[in-house]
C-alpha cells in the first residue's frame, strides 16, 4: 500500500508516518513547512520506505506512480497559526482540499479528510454527536479554520456522491503529544513550556471552559482504522474525559512537579465554552476508543520538552500574541 500525507512534517501528520511505515506502508509525505518542520522526520531512518515531497497542496499535486490512499491533514490547525494565517487557512481548506480530492479521484485512491471538531462551533448540545450540525460564527477570529473545515467536509461531500471518490470524514477533537511546537499557542504545550521554566501558567476566562483531551497515538490508530473501513462519516475521533483548563493545569504541575503559579487571562473572543465528543459511532463501527489517560499522556509530553530543552519564553510571547482579542 502507498499512501500520501498531506501536512507531514506537522504534529499530527509526522505521528501518522510513524505509524502507517510501522504498518509496513510506502508513504510519501507533503508540506509547504509552513507550520510543519523537517525536524518532526528527521528521526526516520534513511532506509525507511518514506520521500518527502515539499509542496503546497493549493498547488495542484503531481505525484507519479501509484498512490492507494490520501490521508489530507494539511492545515494550520493551533488558534493561534491560523488567525496569524487566515487567508492561507481559507485556502487550504478549499482549493487545497479540492486538490487532494482530485489527486485521489484520478488515481482512484480512499481519500480521509481530518476534519475537526471545531465544525461545532460553540456547540449547544454535549457531548457533541456528527449529527450536531453545530453553532459556529461565520466572521468570528476562529472562522477561518471552522469555515474551512466545514467547507472541506462539504467538498469531500460532493466529490463523493458527484465524482464517485471514495472518502470518509474524521472530525478530531484536541490532540496532544510530543511535537507539538513549544510556541505553537495551545494549551497543552503552553500550560507544559511554562511549568517546565516555573513561569505563570495563563489561563484564560478563569478556566472553567473544557476540552476533550486525546493522546496522538490514540488518533493515529483512529485514522487508519477510519481509513481502512467503508464508513463514510463524519465520525468523530477524540477523548471523552471533559476536562476543564483549570483541571488540565493541575494536572500538568503534576506531571511537571512545578509550584508554578496561575494567571488569569480573559477568555478569546469565540472561544468555545464546553466540548467533548460523542465517539460510539467510532466504538461501533471501529471499535475504536482512546487508550492513554492524561496522567500517562502529560508526562510524556514533559519529557518530550525537556529532552528538546525547549525554551520558556517563547511559549509565553505566543499566549500573549493573538489571543489579545478578548471580551
Ligand atoms: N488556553 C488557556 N491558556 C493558554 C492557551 C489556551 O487557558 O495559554 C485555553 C483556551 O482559551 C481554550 C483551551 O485552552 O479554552 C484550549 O485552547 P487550544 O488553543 O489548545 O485549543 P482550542 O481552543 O482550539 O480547542
Amino acid at each position: 500500500m502507498r499512501v500520501l500525507v498531506t501536512g507531514a512534517a506537522g504534529f499530527l501528520g509526522s505521528h501518522l508516518v510513524d505509524y502507517l511505515l510501522a504498518r509496513g506502508c510506502q508513504v510519501v509525505g507533503l508540506d509547504n513547512l509552513l507550520t510543519g518542520s523537517r525536524r518532526n522526520l528527521a528521526h526516520l531512518p534513511a532506509e525507511a520506505d518514506f520521500e518527502f515531497v515539499q509542496a503546497d497542496v493549493r498547488d495542484p499535486m503531481t505525484i507519479d506512480g501509484a498512490v492507494d490512499g490520501v490521508f489530507h491533514l494539511a492545515s494550520p490547525a493551533s488558534p493561534l497559526d491560523y488567525q496569524k494565517l487566515p487567508i492561507e487557512t481559507l485556502e487550504v481548506g478549499g482549493i487545497g482540499t479540492r486538490n487532494a480530492l482530485e489527486f485521489a479521484g484520478a488515481k482512484q485512491a480512499r481519500f480521509l479528510l481530518a476534519s475537526t471538531s471545531e465544525v461545532y462551533g460553540d456547540p449547544l448540545v454535549h457531548p457533541q454527536p456528527e449529527s450536531y450540525w453545530g453553532n459556529a460564527n461565520p466572521i468570528g477570529p476562529r472562522s477561518v479554520y471552522d469555515e474551512a473545515k466545514r467547507f472541506a467536509e462539504a467538498m469531500t461531500n460532493a466529490f463523493r456522491h458527484h465524482r464517485g471518490v471514495d472518502t470518509v470524514i474524521v472530525r478530531l477533537f484536541n490532540t496532544y503529544g510530543s511535537r507539538m511546537r513549544p510556541a505553537d499557542g495551545r494549551v497543552v504545550s503552553t500550560f507544559a513550556i511554562q511549568a517546565l521554566a516555573g513561569e505563570p501558567l495563563t489561563i484564560f476566562g478563569g478556566g472553567r471552559q473544557s476540552r476533550s483531551f486525546c493522546h496522538v497515538s490514540d488518533i493515529t490508530r483512529g485514522l487508519v482504522l477510519a481509513f481502512e473501513s467503508d464508513l463514510a462519516g463524519p465520525v468523530n475521533l477524540g477523548n471523552p474525559r471533559e476536562t476543564t483548563i483549570r483541571e488540565l493545569a493541575d494536572l500538568i504541575l503534576v506531571a511537571a512537579e512545578s509550584d508554578s503559579p496561575v494567571a488569569e487571562l480573559p477568555l478569546p473572543v469565540d472561544d468555545p465554552r464546553r466540548r467533548c465528543p460523542d465517539i460510539s459511532l467510532a466504538e461501533t463501527e471501529l471499535g475504536w476508543s482512546p487508550s492513554v489517560s492524561l496522567e500517562e499522556g502529560l508526562p510524556m509530553v514533559i519529557e518530550h520538552y525537556r529532552e528538546s530543552d525547549a525554551k520558556a519564553g517563547s511559549a509565553r510571547c505566543a499566549a500573549a500574541g493573538v489571543r489579545m482579542t478578548t471580551r
